[in-house]
């Protein structure tokens, strides 16, 4: 198992243990996502029948700080009985969408859930953020990592005199 995990990062020292203390935030973010992911076997491509198990990031076309929110869904989703067969998983208009082989409605409610959540959690950073748009360009970002010049919808709206 050590050895898998050694292969997928370059996050662990030559014992094994992770160098978390000399790494960023965000890096840390991803060995603890690909752990996780480790520990559940993996997600299962959709697409293929005979592939190996999903345990990079890189399966998640979306910032780290997102990862966190992804694996209590991830989470909610095995509980409810998935087979963890996932199509795609990307940020679109500034929020998480997640797309799974197919299942039950108690698990596309639970992903609706947490799309609807990822539009308060910054994509870069896994703080509190909300939806701005800059060059036309939606999305969730915290006060720190907003674009400059990027506006919130509420100010889009009044911009534009939307109600
Ligand atoms: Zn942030």
């Amino acid at each position: 198992m050590e050895n898998e995990v050694y292969m997928i990062t370059d996050w662990l020292d030559q014992n094994g243990n992770p160098k978390i203390e000399e790494q960023t935030q965000k890096e840390a973010l991803c060995l603890e996502f690909e752990r996780y992911l480790q520990s559940i076997g993996g997600l299962k491509s959709a697409w293929y029948t005979d592939k190996v198990p999903i345990i990079s990031r890189n399966i998640c076309s979306c910032g780290d700080g997102w990862l966190p929110m992804i694996q209590n869904l991830i989470q909610e989703l095995i509980d409810a009985g998935w087979n963890k067969e996932i199509s795609q998983i990307k940020e679109k208009f500034g929020s998480l969408r997640f797309y799974i082989g197919g299942g039950s409605d108690e698990m596309y409610t639970i992903i609706g859930k947490y799309e609807h959540k990822s539009l308060e959690i910054c994509e870069e950073c896994g703080e509190p953020g909300e939806l701005v748009i800059s060059n036309r360009w939606w999305q969730t970002k915290c006060d720190k990592h907003k674009p400059e010049g990027s506006f919130s919808q509420k100010e889009f709206n009044k911009k534009f005199n939307i109600e």
